[in-house]
């Protein structure tokens, strides 16, 4: 069989090798076995069924949401002698008709079908008299509330399972953190499909996070070191990125704004001059970028801190597609986390506003970090790096580390003393012994942590917390007013047990870029 998968991809797709993990999948699923895949847009994803499909007797059924990818792979099989089809809402009544009778007699080696479709009509009953070979259920993300696109009709595929335990299913997204999987895994009910993660790595994207302080300069030191490179500037709100790009052209940069609250028109010229060069920068929302197709962006800057994971990685993507040398810059800064917050918060769907601030969260994560952050973000997607990556700013220069384990077990006991129920900023002048008015009201000043942490500055003990939340000595609880509370781990440490060494802060400068003919 594994065989046959190999002349199918030479003869049919003109591919000569499998890329990594496709062979694994195609052949798991041909010996009958369910499938998770998770791969990068572009990643290949669609070979993971469409082989399967060809070397299995009768009919795959992929489960599509968007008309209008459905029709261009199945324009893409038909061009490569594949007979597919398309069944959905854009058909003709009398085009319906005909692709039900091509799926009857068996003419059909794929039929892509829109997810109302296949629960309307009757058309479950129809296909269990059918030998269907497998379903793939692509974009499958639109299944769990936890993915960015939920769509109902995905949810109700679960039943797909119980009516056909005997056919191969295998889902697939480019989007999924752990709980959207877990999610996806539970709802389609494929409990036993062998999941694969792969392809998330980018190597020749350097990754480098910097504590944001006076942005607009860290932007133009950035600039100032790559005179004639192009590249993509997001901010997060339109007055921003206007007041931004303004800002640049006055420094001499040809740079333009691109939003989705711009003219068509504006919008199309700035695309157009982008992709020839006649504009070096564009500064945007997240608007741009969904159908820009150029492959010399050298650098993607994050003005301000994207608002999860999956949105930086899917726009720092944008940079070095040629596989050149490219470089993805974020400013990070405290402020802006907490203005995401609070905007998160203010929405009013409360379990939307959980998965948002626990995307958040990972993001924050991530700019916090102190380990390789190729690690960190490939971690993020389920995808392992067998050592750091020696492309990224911790890479390069790794943090220092000193020996914290006293002043990690002050801001541990501080956090117990004013019982567990005040957020940070409260513990630190507990710590530093403030006099101000509420310490006074509460009469902390009378507990035995207060003022044991005058010898720090109010910040290195926030840069020291924050540390020990993202190592999980501490907890947040981001519903109540980011209270902090101890976590199990921070038993041995109060108790003397166990030492703790954390990274020193870093400084904020953004290095000019290093020579590359030495
Ligand atoms: P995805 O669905 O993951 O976004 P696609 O399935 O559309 O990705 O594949 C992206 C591109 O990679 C397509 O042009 C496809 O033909 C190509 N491709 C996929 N697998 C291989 C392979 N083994 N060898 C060469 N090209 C491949
Ligand atoms: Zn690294």
């Amino acid at each position: 069989m594994p065989d046959t998968a190999h002349r199918i991809l030479n003869e049919v797709f003109g591919f000569k090798a499998f890329r990594p993990h496709q062979r694994e999948i195609v052949e798991h699923v041909i010996a009958g076995g369910d499938a998770f895949v998770l791969m990068p847009t572009g990643g290949g994803k669609s070979l993971c069924f469409q082989v399967p499909a060809l070397c299995l007797p009768g009919t795959a059924l992929v489960v599509s949401p968007l008309i209008s990818l459905m029709k261009d792979q199945v324009d893409a099989l038909r061009e490569n002698g594949v007979p597919a089809g398309c069944y959905n809402s854009a058909l003709t009544e009398a085009e319906a008709r005909r692709v039900l009778a091509q799926l009857h007699a068996g003419e059909l080696k794929l039929l892509y079908v829109a997810p109302e479709r296949l629960l309307s009509d009757g058309f479950i009953e129809r296909i269990k008299e059918l030998p269907i070979s497998l379903f793939a259920i692509d974009e499958a993300h639109c299944v769990s509330a936890w993915g960015h696109d939920f769509r109902p009709e995905y949810a109700q595929l679960g039943m797909l399972r119980e009516i056909f335990p005997q056919v191969p299913m295998i889902a697939l997204t480019a989007t999924a953190d752990s709980q959207t999987r877990s999610d996806i895994l539970s709802q389609l009910g494929l409990s036993r499909a062998a999941c694969y993660v792969a392809g998330f790595d980018r190597p020749n994207i350097r990754y480098n996070v910097v504590e944001k302080h006076k942005p607009f300069n860290q932007l133009t030191a950035f600039l100032a070191g790559r005179k004639d490179e192009a590249g993509i500037v997001y901010a997060l709100s339109r007055n921003r990125v206007e007041e931004v790009a303004d800002k640049l052209a006055a420094n001499g940069i040809k740079a333009a704004a691109y939003h989705a609250g711009l003219p068509d028109k504006e919008r199309h010229r700035v695309q157009d001059a982008f992709l020839k060069d006649d504009i070096r920068v564009v500064v945007a929302t997240v608007a741009f970028g969904m159908g820009i197709d150029k492959s010399n962006v050298r650098f993607v800057v994050h003005y301000d801190m994207p608002k999860s994971i999956e949105s930086y990685y899917q726009e720092t993507g944008r940079a070095g597609r040629d596989g050149l040398p490219a470089e993805a810059l974020l400013l990070f800064g405290y402020g802006d986390i907490a203005i995401a917050r609070g905007l998160i918060e203010s929405g009013n769907n409360a379990e939307q506003n959980r998965i948002e601030l626990h995307k958040l969260n990972c993001m924050a994560a991530f700019a916090e970090a102190q380990t390789c952050r190729r690690r960190v973000l490939l971690g993020y997607f389920g995808d392992r790096l067998e050592k750091d990556c020696g492309n990224c700013d911790i890479c390069e220069s790794p943090p220092e580390r000193f020996d914290a384990t006293e002043n990690a077990r002050k801001a541990l006991s501080c956090v117990y003393r004013v019982g567990q129920r005040f957020g940070m900023m409260h513990v630190i002048d507990v710590l530093r012994g403030s006099q101000n008015h509420r310490i006074l009201e509460l009469r902390h000043e009378k507990l035995s942590t207060y003022g044991i942490g005058k010898d720090l500055s109010q910040d290195a003990w926030s840069g020291l917390i924050r540390q020990l939340v993202h190592l999980g000595y501490l907890e947040q609880d981001l519903a109540n007013y980011s209270v902090l509370r101890l976590t199990e781990l921070a038993r041995p440490l109060l108790k003397g047990e166990e030492k703790l060494e954390l990274a020193r802060p870093r400084d904020s400068r953004v290095v000019e870029k290093k020579s590359t003919s030495a």
